[in-house]
């Protein structure tokens, strides 16, 4: 066989489908978030704004996040020097599992190298080592958490999206003394709609099913603590197990789950991901514990993202450029074509210098590509005015359609 015939035949096709993707090769600049510099082609170099970063209030800049990554980077050095379990388990880890346990009021939390990682972990674990699992899993679930449960080999059986209903006839026609396990997120991250948590625990709960929520689009942004959609609905104890990233809101690295003492010692002692891969370094898990602490007492940068989601959603509106309405943070604006969605970003990014990265299939659904637009506590007027003039040409120029 021709191997790298193969590959570049592969690639081909992916880029007659308009779904090749082409990374944004960026420099971002602590203390002028969201700028950052766009490294184009033939060296090129162009200040942007950028509009789709999952850094969703700043805190990958903040200073009490950077502080704490300096001095723990000063004191204890670059790596953690092994696995959890042969020399890598740096006090920083403690001390935030400790911080992430308190943020969810479970017994404990254990920290992986990534949300990824976690989900994969986790739910493979779990659903492998309960005799018989059942895994509920809902339709539009992340592809982590699907790779788990995949690798898990347990049965999966997919519920309705967000369908109460739909899990209760399916947990109904599954023997009673299987174990069962519920996975589900809180925010979903593509259409920005949220969960009814409260209902699906009735359903689990009914039918003696464990749950598992991905709370990763959540954590620091939602709750009077940043403790998610979970916290603000005050249905955080009845969940068997909460999962979340270090990575988006909080503006660091690493995933973690938090539960009893029981199911996160459970994951330790058996999960190959957690067990096999070397720590997360000292200053990471200083950074993310300082960005969680922060985020505890502070609710100063949720209600401003808030206002300026509000915001780009009033003046999208104004001039017509359809978006997808949801309770959360997201803002995506469905173009519905791979080639047109990716034609738009472009124009964005070299005549305006706005970065919105296009979002494709597999991602999401063919016929809704989209841009998903994430509006931080630090896009001022100013950057809005500017981001939806831009849209509204663009419109014109395609002769895309305007919402009514
Ligand atoms: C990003 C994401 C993850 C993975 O988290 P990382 O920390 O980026 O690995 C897990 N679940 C969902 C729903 C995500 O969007």
């Amino acid at each position: 066989m021709d191997y790298q015939n193969f590959f570049a035949q592969e690639l081909q096709t992916l880029r007659k489908e308009g779904r090749y993707r082409v990374f944004a090769d960026l420099a971002r600049h602590a203390g002028h978030f969201p700028r950052a510099t766009h490294y184009g082609a033939q060296g090129r170099q162009a200040e942007v704004t950028v509009w789709c970063s999952n850094d969703y209030l700043g805190m990958g800049q903040h200073p009490a996040v950077l502080a704490a990554m300096h001095e723990a980077l000063d004191t204890c050095g670059a790596g953690a020097g092994g696995t959890r379990n042969i020399s890598g388990t740096n006090h920083n880890v403690i001390l935030l599992e400790q911080e992430l346990a308190d943020l969810h009021g479970t017994e404990a939390a254990l920290v992986f190298t990534s949300g990824y990682v976690s989900n994969l972990a986790a739910l493979s674990t779990l659903a492998a080592k309960l005799p018989g699992c059942v895994v509920l899993s809902d339709e539009l679930n992340h592809a982590s958490m699907i790779e788990g449960i995949r690798q898990s080999r347990a049965e999966k059986q997919i519920f309705r999206h967000n369908d109460p209903d739909d899990l209760d006839r399916k947990l109904a026609a599954i023997d009673p003394k299987r174990p069962k396990l519920v996975a589900f997120e809180s925010v979903y991250s593509m259409d920005g709609d949220i969960s009814p948590i409260a209902a699906l625990c009735d359903v689990a709960e009914k039918h003696g099913a464990m749950t598992y929520i991905d709370e990763v689009h959540a954590v620091g942004l939602y709750g009077p603590r940043g403790g998610g959609v979970s916290e603000r609905d005050g249905v955080a104890h009845r969940l068997t197990v909460i999962e979340g990233t270090l990575a988006k809101a909080f503006g660091v690295l690493g995933g973690y789950i938090a539960g009893s003492a029981a199911v996160c010692d459970f994951v330790r002692s058996f999960a190959s991901a957690f067990i096999f891969t070397t720590a997360l370094p000292p200053a990471v898990a200083a950074g993310a514990c300082a960005s969680i602490r922060h985020l505890k007492t502070s609710s100063v940068e949720r209600a401003l993202q808030r206002d300026r989601v509000q915001t780009v959603r009033r003046r999208l509106d104004g001039v017509g450029v359809p978006h997808y309405d949801n309770p959360s943070h997201i803002v995506p604006v469905i173009v519905g074509d791979p080639v047109r969605c990716k034609q738009i970003t472009d124009i964005l990014m070299e005549e305006y210098g706005i970065y919105v990265q296009p979002i494709n299939y597999p991602t999401v659904p063919r016929g809704t590509e989209r841009l998903r637009i994430t509006p931080s506590p630090l896009h001022s007027d100013a950057d809005i005015d500017y981001f939806v003039d831009a849209l509204s040409t663009i419109w014109s120029a395609l002769s895309l359609k305007r919402a009514a």
